[in-house]
């Protein structure tokens, strides 16, 4: 009885992530999730600084961003919604965005409660999600999935 896996593991396996974010939400408070993980990950405060890190060659980001896979789909909502997305921030205080269900109004919040219907648009009934970081999921069996 061999007790030697078939596939032996590598040594600098890398570890590649997707995010998570709850599809009911607005596409605005998507991309704002989304950009929390990522600064997160990259451990800056803004998609700003990101994207700075970015253009200036920051290794650490770089690879920082290398292990997280966003879809084509969470491309587009991060490129579609870039007023959410520059208005979060990773590090503390946080600053995340109560987007509208109904007219989808974005605002953007530090501390405090969230208001639970619209308070953005006159005469608007909507109810508002905040937008917390992106869950990070690793793939584990199929990093090329
Ligand atoms: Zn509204």
């Amino acid at each position: 009885m061999s007790a030697t896996p078939r596939k032996p593991a590598k040594k600098n396996k890398k570890r590649v992530s997707r995010l998570i974010v709850a599809d009911d939400l607005p596409p605005a408070a998507q991309a704002a999730s989304l950009a929390i993980s990522l600064c997160k990950a990259a451990k800056v405060d803004t998609f700003t600084e990101l994207e700075e890190k970015v253009r200036s060659g920051d290794e650490k980001v770089l690879a920082a961003l290398a292990s997280i896979r966003l879809t084509p789909e969470q491309v587009d909502l991060i490129s579609q919604n870039m007023f959410a997305v520059r208005a979060v921030g990773a590090k503390p205080p946080m600053r995340t965005v109560v987007v509208c269900h109904d007219c989808n109004a974005v605002l953007v919040m530090s501390g405090g409660a969230t208001p639970k219907k619209c308070t953005l648009t006159r005469n608007c009934t909507g109810v508002t999600s905040r937008a917390s970081a992106a869950v990070r999921r690793e793939l584990v069996d199929d990093p090329a999935a």
